[in-house]
């Protein structure tokens, strides 16, 4: 019987080692088949499954799949969906809208790290929005808006879908091939590990975690044991973070912080650990040159557009005070 237990424990531990690293994929949609790449086909759609009609089911509410070429994206698939998914679906001029903010918030130069893009619903999925790297050398990555959350309420009510956009670009800047190694095992990591590799020493997430999370580091890890105790850590270190969602992990602190870095107007005195986090950014050229590219891009009216697009106030987005898998280090779920 003791056999039986000890079993039946080890059978569990690979089924939640399992569902961990289906997590921090969770979400990845792209089919082995359909990018030839060879890290990030777990947790997506198989190719089995298949309608009569050939059409692939998706897993995570995926609605019509695009590759991104330059300023133009080029349909890959059509998930197979039914009802409201089918009518945006067909609603491509939606799709199109969605990809044109896109390309508003995300520079030419900074969009080659962007192979695919991907339409889905937010509310089969649990999320706005979500990237995930398509290359094993985190050279290419994805990015998925969620279409029901982009028009909720309207199209970018309340800068929501800007700041979705902005957030999941700041995962791909912050974990990307230049900042990530992902040829180095953890094993092999002097630097901060962040899941899909290993960050370079002058890497944004690397100097983030030696500066303002070393020290409160094994706080922070005994506080994942559930909510209770996340609360209490982002009680006591409130002033570190930009919001309570950043709290979750390093991973999702650097999204924010860029996030935030971008959308509020006003360079912030340092005079928290939260404000020292922007400061970070302000140190940082290239940084300045995209957020002021953002910046100016958006009041630019689109066309037909009596108004320029709208960025939310800092902190003030749908998810900001929550806090996401710590597990995961760069998706965002409701
Ligand atoms: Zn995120």
């Amino acid at each position: 019987m003791k056999n039986y237990k000890n079993i039946l424990a080890i059978v569990f531990l690979a089924i939640s080692i399992v569902a961990f690293n289906a997590c921090s994929k969770d979400q990845v949609i792209v089919p082995a088949s359909s990018t030839g790449n060879t890290n990030s086909g777990g947790g997506g759609t198989s190719s089995g499954n298949t309608g009569s009609t050939g059409q692939e089911v998706g897993q995570n509410g995926e609605i019509t799949l695009y590759k991104v070429n330059g300023d133009n994206i080029e349909k890959i698939k059509d998930y197979k969906v039914t009802g409201v998914d089918l009518e945006y679906q067909k609603d491509v001029a939606k799709h199109n809208q969605i990809w044109d903010l896109v390309k508003k918030v995300v520079p030419k130069n900074q969009r080659d790290k962007m192979g695919q893009f991907v339409i889905y619903s937010g509310q089969k999925a649990g999320s706005a929005g979500f990237v995930a790297e398509i290359k094993s050398d985190l050279s290419s990555w994805i990015m998925g808006i969620a279409i029901d959350s982009a028009f909720d309420g309207g199209f970018n009510a309340g800068g929501e879908l800007v700041y979705t956009i902005i957030h999941e670009f700041g995962h791909i800047l912050t974990l990307e091939k230049s900042q990530v190694d992902s040829s180095i095992t953890q094993e092999n990591c002097t630097n901060y590990f962040p899941g899909e590799g290993c960050a370079q020493e002058n890497s944004y997430i690397n100097e983030l975690h030696n500066k303002y999370w070393k020290d409160i580091w094994s706080e922070y890890k005994a506080a994942q044991a559930d909510q209770n105790a996340q609360q209490s850590f982002y009680d006591k270190y409130k002033d570190r973070y930009v919001t309570q969602y950043a709290s979750t992990n390093p991973g999702e602190d650097i999204a924010e912080v860029f996030a935030t870095f971008v959308t509020r107007k006003e360079k912030p005195s340092g005079n928290t650990i939260a404000e020292k986090k922007i400061l970070l950014m302000y140190n940082r050229s290239e940084l300045i040159e995209f957020r002021d590219h953002i910046r100016k891009n958006l009041k630019l009216r689109g066309k037909g557009n009596s108004v320029a697009f709208k960025l939310p106030e800092p902190g003030k987005w749908k998810q900001a005070n929550t806090f996401g898998n710590p597990f995961k280090t760069k998706c965002r779920r409701h």
